[in-house]
């Protein structure tokens, strides 16, 4: 890449009690908003992804799309969305989980993943992990293999990147944040 060493870290705005109060939210978006460090970004996560093989990258919704999406561009591979319910128009199949307060539930085309499928399952930041070990049950239900994990953040004194690995998954993160 044409950029050699950016700290991603700064592009990064924290914001306090959004969107409840004790919250620390990690804003992306004054990432995207600077060229470089978006390239950047997609770039690191296209250097990761060439160490997994993999035939699909999967996306959770909505941030992760951003970035997967790029990332499939690049390395020319199917995008698939691991949608909120009731967003996908087809058959889909389901994996409930729990969030701080009640349930919630993501989907994904019946006819997206088979068996032959290795996918890298993408999003923008991993905190308690629910959400993304949702994402690997919906792959696991459609008889295809997550090939790893890549997040933009991990809120590394959170449970989920041990979460993960605890289940046998590989995770790969650009930037470590402490979550409170
Ligand atoms: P979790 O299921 O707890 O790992 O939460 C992961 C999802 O919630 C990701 O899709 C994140 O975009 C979002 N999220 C959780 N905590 C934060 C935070 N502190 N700042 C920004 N986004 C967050």
């Amino acid at each position: 890449s044409i950029i050699s060493y950016m700290n991603l870290k700064k592009y990064i705005r924290s914001i306090p009690n959004y969107p409840k109060q004790g919250i620390l939210f990690r804003d992306i978006t004054s990432l995207l908003e600077h060229k470089k460090a978006f390239h950047f970004t997609i770039q690191k996560m296209k250097e990761i992804s060439k160490k997994t093989p993999h035939t699909k990258i999967a996306a959770i919704e909505s941030r992760g799309f951003v970035f997967a999406s790029a990332l499939a561009y690049l390395n020319k591979k199917p995008l698939v969305l691991l949608r909120k319910k009731g967003k996908l128009p087809g058959t889909t199949i389901s994996q409930k989980f729990k969030l701080e307060y009640g349930m919630d539930t993501i989907e994904v085309h019946k006819s997206s993943l088979n068996k032959k499928d290795k996918v890298i399952i993408i999003d923008d930041l991993i905190a308690t992990g629910g959400t993304a070990l949702a994402a690997a049950k919906l792959v696991s239900k459609c008889k295809a293999k997550v090939s790893a994990f890549i997040f933009l953040i991990d809120l590394f004194d959170l449970p989920g990147t041990k979460l993960l690995q605890s289940h046998g998954y590989k995770t790969y993160k650009l930037i470590d944040f402490p979550g409170h």
